[in-house]
């Protein structure tokens, strides 16, 4: 049985965990759960899969969480709660899906407690990539990617040599403003944006998939995960979100995963890695399958290229532009700023740290 702690159990991740654990029940085993404020959710959590250890965000919802149970389990909170959950003895490994810069410090103390990472939350490596892959190959653990486009790229370079990889190309699905008209991009509400076309994800990484600024994080995230130099790494619009990315190889030849676009898929890749289970994930019907990429406009999607600039520039600009992004994308969701305002806020923000580093 593999013991699993699970950061961010009551999000939209944590949920499909949660979801392919229950159907093997005899393969894992759900030691911790971290959550924030949805109370409700992680006591049926509990009562279900049962964990030794659970953390909160608040210290009075732990104490209003532990009085509800009959049987409660050692409940803590905030970041070092989370910290004690993602360090558990009996988990073997750690799925980090807390959202935001939150995620960081948990997914540190798992790995340095050598746990094996299924990395959901990029923002550990858009924050302080080069510093966590040097932690993760001190404590001798695996990170494996959750996120689809990373998922794609790993299993893609399965079996084949590193230095042969020419160019690793990450899909995006271009999201729900597209085709919309560009002079009806600022008047675009929080409702239109959280409707993503093919994605049902959180509400912060939809907001970011309607602006690409998810997709130049991922360029991040790729370029630490893979050891990868940023003009070794391309992004395509594919609408039908089918190709979830690619690698190109030094003779030419391009491997692709395909898929339907259902996270179980990549989630229950990273549990059971490196063989594979059912996840409960809709098989593709080639009939009438279209496949369209397109380079993306940069004019439509500013934010895309403002990760490259962070990258470029170092030090602290990468977790500047990520944190400025969840205070902006927070105020959107707020109706106290534009859509189209994100990007300028960013890239403010960026212009300032790349003068002070
Ligand atoms: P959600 O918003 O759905 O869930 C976030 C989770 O984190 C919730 O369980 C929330 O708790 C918890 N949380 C938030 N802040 C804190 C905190 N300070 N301390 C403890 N727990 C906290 O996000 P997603 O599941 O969509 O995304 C999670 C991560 O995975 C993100 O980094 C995202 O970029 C990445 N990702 C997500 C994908 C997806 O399909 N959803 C795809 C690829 C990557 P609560 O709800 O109880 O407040």
């Amino acid at each position: 049985m593999k013991g699993i702690a699970i950061l961010g159990s009551t999000g939209s991740i944590g949920r499909s965990t949660l979801e392919i654990i229950r159907m093997h029940p005899g393969r894992f085993r759900v030691v911790s759960l971290a959550a924030g404020n949805n109370i409700a959710l992680l006591k049926r959590q509990i009562e279900e899969f049962k964990p030794a250890y659970v953390s909160v965000l608040a210290e009075k919802a732990a104490l209003r969480l532990k009085r509800s149970l009959k049987r409660p389990p050692e409940i803590g909170f905030g970041i070092e709660g989370a910290k004690i959950a993602a360090s558990c003895a009996g988990a073997h490994m750690a799925v980090s899906a807390i959202s935001g810069a939150a995620g960081l410090l948990p997914t540190l103390a798992a790995i340095r407690a050598g746990k094996d990472i299924a990395l959901a939350n990029k923002e550990t490596l858009v924050m302080a990539g080069a510093f966590v892959m040097k932690e993760v190959e001190r404590a001798g653990v695996r990170l494996l990617p959750v996120d689809s486009e990373h998922s794609a790229l790993f299993q893609a370079m399965a079996g084949h040599r590193r230095v042969d990889v020419r160019r690793i190309i990450l899909t995006a699905s271009g999201g729900p403003f597209l085709k919309t008209r560009m002079e009806r991009l600022k008047d675009v509400t929080p409702e239109q944006a959280l409707r993503h076309p093919r994605w049902d994800m959180g509400k912060k990484i939809t907001v970011d998939s309607a602006t690409l600024m998810n997709k130049g994080f991922e360029v991040i995230e790729a370029r630490w995960l893979f050891d990868m130099p940023l003009d070794g790494i391309s992004v395509f619009i594919h609408p039908q979100s089918i190709v979830h990315s690619m690698v190109e190889f030094v003779d030419g030849s391009v491997v692709a995963e395909l898929g339907s676009a259902d996270m179980k898929g990549p989630i229950a890749y990273a549990l059971s890695w490196p063989e594979r289970i059912d996840a409960g994930v809709e098989r593709l019907d080639f009939r009438g399958l279209k496949l369209e990429f397109l380079a993306p406009p940069a004019k439509r999607f500013p934010c895309l290229a403002l990760a490259r600039h962070a990258l470029k520039a170092g030090g602290a600009c990468p977790a500047a532009l990520n944190a400025a992004d969840e205070v902006a994308v927070e105020a959107f969701l707020k109706r106290k700023l534009r859509f189209t305002d994100i990007y300028r806020v960013l890239a403010r923000v960026l212009e300032r740290a790349s003068s002070a580093s």
